[in-house]
């Protein structure tokens, strides 16, 4: 095997800063940590030391040093630590030095956990979890991320992969050893029990409703309605900045504009879609297209109408733009959002309810429709049922009116939504894929037909274990053999 090489990069937030950490891992980092500091402090203890470029003898800057040896350290490589001042020349003259010295090189993103994981340090569940954790927005996600890179998903993983392991060892002795009279019997019922206990339990975690990878992604919320209506406007206020061009013309919002959010700590991503309509031009319907998309896989629907024009929020409504929730399919609930009541005159206003809702009176429980709420309270008056909002507000986006009834309805639709999400082991696609896999293989092992033949069984269970190991990145034959062997004790 090559050695590998010795990889470098600031780990820090790019400078000026109070401090820029510059991270070092591989054979060669300790002695780069002697040639610019010269001196190999005391593992795992902070010292203080003068950071020379070595070519030139030059001071660069006085900084706190760390060294972990092998394997006790992130990346299970002897790694160094600076803690420099965080001025961009006092970052780029000491990368620089590091860079002149054989052996070493800039790492490649990801580069350092990739060695923690090729180390066995992280499992690949893990990595995730610490992508995650880096990348987390609010205190769910954070929670979640955070449970991910602990283990919350590889230890069970690996938990569940070894009873697996066990269960294969069972059948491959019944295999192996079959005409020897010391070897007993029945072996394979307690590893079908195996297999049966293994799928009640991996079926559990992968009928969770997808809950961890809500969490993951937040709660994903279309904004739609017919050009001007406002949605851009709505879209800036939710998101408290200018993140969609406002104009008073047509079509504007061409393409689909994200803002992510953080509604009393539950990720909220708000889409705003073009202004959904018929159109020609090639921009504009490449961007209705992807709106439409986007609009009908969200979790929740702000269809935006002109209060003022009862007519046209219910015919692009009927015009199929956004499926509507007596669409035949599993669509998206949709609020409907009467907006510009502020040019509404007053005695129109009031045959528009405006709702007023307490914190404690409705409760948004995703899976059932708004049932505590006295829908009769929050529709327009007279208003026939033939738009089948499961739920209206009327407000206004550029003064605020009525604004604050949305945002908190919201907030309560994003937590009934994803509380509870944190504790769910499966956060992504591919863990979930990978269970499934298991679960399909296990399956197909307690069939009558295969759990007679061992070899089937066998087969079985060593896929079931091989998703399983793919899961963690964990892909080895050798244990089996190892439990063969050890737990036997045949005498061969
Ligand atoms: P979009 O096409 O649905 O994204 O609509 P915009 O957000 O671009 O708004 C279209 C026009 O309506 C702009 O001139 C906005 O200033 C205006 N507008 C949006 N919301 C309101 C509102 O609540 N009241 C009033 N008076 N004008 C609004």
């Amino acid at each position: 095997m090559s050695v590998p090489s010795t990889i470098f990069a600031l780990s820090s937030g790019r400078g000026p800063a109070a401090i820029a950490v510059v991270r070092i891992s591989g054979p060669r980092a300790g002695e780069a940590l002697k040639l610019l500091t010269g001196k190999l402090p005391t593992p795992r203890q902070a010292a203080l030391a003068r950071v020379r470029d070595p070519a030139s003898g030059e001071p660069i800057d006085q900084a706190l040093v760390l060294w972990f040896p092998a394997p006790q350290s992130e990346t299970g490589e002897d790694v160094a630590e600076l803690q420099l001042h965080g001025g961009r020349a006092v970052i780029a003259a000491t990368l620089a030095a590091l860079a002149r010295l054989p052996g070493l090189r800039l790492a490649e993103a990801g580069e350092f956990t990739r060695r923690a994981f090729e180390n066995g340090k992280l499992d690949l569940t893990a990595v995730e979890g610490l992508a995650d954790l880096v990348m987390a927005e609010t205190e769910g996600q954070r929670r979640q991320a955070l449970g991910q890179l602990q283990g919350a998903l590889g230890n069970r993983a690996e938990s569940w992969r070894q009873r697996l392991i066990q269960a294969l060892a069972l059948v491959e002795a019944r295999i192996d050893f079959s005409d020897e009279a010391d070897v007993p019997e029945d072996l394979l019922k307690p590893a079908l029990t195996i297999a049966r206990e293994l799928i009640g339990e991996i079926a559990a975690a992968v009928s969770d409703g997808s809950r961890g990878e809500r969490l993951r992604e937040g709660l994903t919320v279309a904004i739609a309605g017919p050009p001007n209506a406002g949605k851009s406007t709505l879209l800036n206020r939710l998101a408290r900045r200018e993140a969609a061009i406002v104009s008073p013309y047509a079509g504007t919002t061409r393409d689909v504009i994200e803002v992510h959010l953080d509604l009393a700590g539950w990720p909220v991503t708000l889409l705003d879609h073009a202004g959904i309509r018929e159109t020609g031009a090639p921009v504009e319907m490449e961007g209705v297209r992807r709106a439409r998309d986007r609009a009908q896989a969200a979790d929740l629907v702000l269809w935006v109408a002109d209060a003022g024009e009862p007519a046209a929020e219910k015919n692009a409504a009927a015009k199929g733009a956004v499926k509507t929730p007596d669409s035949t399919d599993a669509a998206p609930p949709t609020w409907l959002i009467r907006n510009k009541i502020d040019l509404i005159q007053d005695e129109h206003r009031s045959e528009l309810r405006i709702p007023s809702i307490g914190k404690n009176e409705a409760i948004s429980d995703p899976n059932n429709s708004l049932t505590n709420i006295d829908n009769r309270s929050l529709t327009h008056r007279n208003e026939s049922r033939d738009f089948t909002s499961e739920y209206e507000f009327s407000l206004s986006a550029t003064t605020g009116e009525g604004f604050d009834v949305l945002l908190g309805q919201l907030a309560r639709y994003a937590e009934a939504f994803l509380a509870g999400s944190e504790s769910a082991l499966v956060t992504r696609e591919r863990h979930r894929r990978a269970l499934e896999e298991t679960l399909a293989a296990l399956r197909r092992a307690q069939s009558a037909d295969v759990a007679a033949k061992e070899d089937l069984l066998a087969e079985e269970l060593r896929i079931a274990a091989r998703a399983l190991g793919r899961l963690t990145g964990r892909v080895d034959v050798e244990d089996i053999l190892d439990v063969i062997f050890r737990d036997f004790c045949i005498g061969k």
